[in-house]
């Protein structure tokens, strides 16, 4: 019999935890119908210090059903050390990684383990075809992020991807050998490589509560998207550094000849004061761009654990590696 981890972050999720695990109990007992294999199933709902109610409710999915497993936060980690804890404790042979909102729709975890079970292939992803309901100003901008960030890193991100993934065994082993420290999993999992299948869907809204997500911290997200995989930012300060030296010494030989000739310039007070300001933009937003990966680096040598629990149920054991 195979197992099937389903990891679930949770922030402040006490109004969708039960319908989400209603949702998937109603499906998951087709996946036994299906390719005439039988699966086990373990939820592993991490409550990322949640203020309300949310540790209770999973708690409570516990005593019900010894099958979910529960880690609960000294602190809200976010949601990137949420997953990383439950990939952890996951013993699966297939795992996948959902929200707790029900904006991944379990019913799509038929056509995974389909694909999964096929041999093709070893994730099988999800992105929103559509992105209805959202504002526009919201989808330019992420466009924007999908167009700069696989232009300048390696590391590619299908434009729309989701969190919601699954996975083999062998690929969350690969993902969980990434200890680091800032996790920007979208990346991760791309960068791990391995035969992957987006699947798309139509955008969802969440059944009930809030989005965690603004626009400052989208921002943010979408930096560390780009300063974790790529280190085209700080060539881009070189590469500006070079292209202005080498006009100012274009200019300061014509200076000199027309100094040399008499021409001698008493105005000019106004370009001055530009170029002063435009380079000293330019070297304080270099300046910034280092600070970035500089931060980084301060934070990966610290080596600090990627989040701490407080609660664990006694059914789950984290996986050494
Ligand atoms: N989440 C989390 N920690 C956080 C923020 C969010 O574990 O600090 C969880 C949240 O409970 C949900 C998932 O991450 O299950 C996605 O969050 P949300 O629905 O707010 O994001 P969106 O779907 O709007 O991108
Ligand atoms: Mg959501």
């Amino acid at each position: 019999m195979k197992k099937i981890s389903i990891v679930v972050p949770c922030y402040n999720e006490e109004e969708t935890v039960e319908a989400f695990y209603q949702a998937c109990e109603r499906v998951l007992p087709d996946l036994n119908r299906l390719n005439g294999e039988t699966y086990e199933f373990e939820y592993i709902f991490v409550d990322d210090g949640s203020k309300d109610s949310t540790a209770a409710k999973i708690q409570v999915l516990n005593e019900v059903n010894p099958h979910c497993h529960y880690i609960i936060f000294a602190r809200n980690f976010g949601k990137e050390a949420g997953l990383y804890a439950g990939l952890k404790h996951a013993s699966g042979d297939f795992v996948t990684v959902m929200d707790a909102d029900l904006q991944d729709p379990p019913e799509m975890l038929l056509e995974m383990v389909t694909y999964l079970e096929s041999g093709e292939f070893d994730c099988v992803g999800t992105r929103r075809a559509d992105r209805d309901g959202e504002p526009k100003i919201k989808s330019f901008l992420s466009d924007l992020f999908y167009t700069i960030n696989n232009k300048i890193s390696k590391t590619n991100i299908v434009n729309g991807a989701r969190d919601f993934r699954l996975m083999t065994r062998q690929m969350t082993d690969a993902i969980l050998d990434l200890s680091e420290y800032n996790r920007f999993s979208k990346g991760l999992f791309s960068w791990v490589g391995f035969r992957t299948k987006y699947l798309p869907y139509k955008n969802v809204e969440r059944v009930a509560g809030e989005t965690k997500w603004n626009f400052g911290s989208l921002f943010k997200y979408s930096i560390e998207g780009v300063v974790n995989f790529s280190d085209t930012p700080l060539k881009l300060a070189t590469i500006a550094g070079f292209l202005f030296s080498f006009g100012a010494a274009i200019m300061i030989v014509i200076y000199a000849f027309r100094a040399i000739f008499g021409y001698v310039d008493s105005k000019g007070f106004t370009t001055i004061v530009c170029l002063i300001l435009l380079l000293g933009g330019i070297q304080l937003i270099a300046i910034g761009v280092l600070g970035e990966y500089i931060g980084k680096i301060f934070l990966e040598t610290k080596k600090r654990p990627i989040y701490i629990a407080r609660l664990k149920d006694e059914g789950i054991n984290e996986r050494g590696n």
